[in-house]
């Protein structure tokens, strides 16, 4: 017990179910947890703690209590744009329209309504990405109580001259342990200035992350340098002499040595089993956005085969550019709708508490319930109940 010696009154809260998270009792039946401030004084079976807790004890009944939820990709700067992009008709007119609208325009008020709709769900953490409003983004997350990594994007075919090029405007990431780096994709970001980002991020024990194998015309592009998104960035972001690598996007991020235990790969839709093989030694963490590949029409991410391999799986939404919502239930409910056969609960809840709290370097901290860790919960819907074992 850690709270007798704090200043700041306990409050109680008892569910039929209480979903630690930790790994020695990860399932609490009519459980209490005893909140401190803003972190967990205790957790443990109500019969045990009842007398424990001074303050007033709300009593959720027969909900399954879980920690707080971790969006392992957004991209908060694109919040302006729900509904104004193109919807179901491939990755290339997604990106035509996307390249239609005032990218670097956003507002408060739809930051602050994307903030909403992610503590509406229980998200108490989000991995955001920025690369047009790093300073806007950066400026409005410090202000909110959403916890956060913040990932400074790559992106352009010019390489980068260092890494000060490409932390600007930030003078000093090595000063805040939230900014991390992330390269836009291999497509669209010099092979140079990704492994600056990678070398940069593994000095500094930070993870880095890269959209890769998001749609067929990426792998299209990479292996052949034809295909609808050639079309569409040669003589533009890529100069017309590109000379594409000539392998599949896993093996070639693998050849720039970005894989490794400390990257988040999002996506990871357009892979094979040899490329879930090179993941899977290579430690790297996936995160999946089933939702936003529905909305842009990518297919589906194999990730019965990720998982049967080990791989430790994360889920974002992605943007509002490419989602209805930033609600993280509804991308783990799309995903277990995607196959017939149900998973354990904990694993489910793992996918958007423990794993990515473990890639963000925030675990036990973030992502579970017990001493010392964020008094930050969710409550899990109905339709993921419905969905697992
Ligand atoms: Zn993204």
């Amino acid at each position: 017990m850690q709270h007798p010696d704090r200043g700041e009154s306990v409050r109680g809260l008892r569910c039929k179910h209480i979903l630690t998270m930790q790994e020695d009792r990860p399932l609490l039946e009519d459980g209490m947890l005893l909140l401190q401030g803003n972190r967990v004084a205790d957790v443990g079976p109500y019969r045990e703690l009842k007398n424990d807790c001074p303050g007033p004890v709300e009593d959720l009944g027969p909900e399954i209590l879980a920690p707080g939820l971790i969006n392992a990709h957004t991209h908060l700067e694109f919040s302006h744009l729900r509904g104004r992009t193109a919807q179901g008709r491939g990755f290339v007119d997604w990106v035509l329209s996307l390249l239609q609208l005032p990218m670097a325009e956003v507002d408060e008020a739809s930051l602050e309504e994307a903030v909403s709709g992610l503590r509406e769900c229980g998200t108490s953490c989000i991995a955001d990405v920025t690369g047009h409003s790093p300073e806007k983004i950066n400026r409005f997350l410090q202000q909110t109580e959403m916890e956060y990594a913040l990932f400074k994007e790559a992106l352009g075919f010019q390489p980068a001259r260092d890494i000060q090029e490409i932390w600007s405007p930030f003078p000093d990431p090595e000063e805040d342990p939230r900014l991390s780096l992330s390269g836009h994709a291999l497509y669209s970001t010099h092979p140079r200035t990704l492994q600056l980002c990678k070398t940069w991020s593994q000095g500094e024990k930070r993870p880095f992350s890269i959209h890769l194998a998001e749609s067929p015309e990426e792998v299209d592009l990479i292996t052949t340098g034809k295909g609808g998104l050639a079309d569409l960035l040669l003589g533009t972001l890529l100069p017309e002499d590109y000379v594409p690598p000539g392998v599949s996007p896993i093996p070639y991020a693998d050849q720039l040595n970005l894989l490794d235990q400390d990257t988040l790969a999002i996506h990871c839709v357009q892979i094979e089993d040899k490329d879930i093989e090179i993941l899977r030694e290579r430690g790297t963490t996936v995160c999946l956005c089933p939702r936003s590949n529905a909305f842009i029409n990518v297919g589906v991410p194999p990730w019965r085969a990720l998982r049967a391999a080990g791989v430790p799986l994360c889920l974002g939404t992605d943007s509002l550019g490419s989602n209805t919502d930033l609600n993280l239930w509804g991308e783990l409910i799309s995903l277990l709708e995607q196959s017939p056969e149900a998973i354990p609960l904990q694993e489910a809840v793992e996918m958007v508490t423990v794993n990515p709290a473990r890639i963000l370097g925030r675990y036990p901290e973030l992502g579970t319930l017990q001493p010392g860790s964020m008094a930050s919960t969710s409550l899990v819907p109905r339709e993921v109940r419905h969905q697992v074992t």
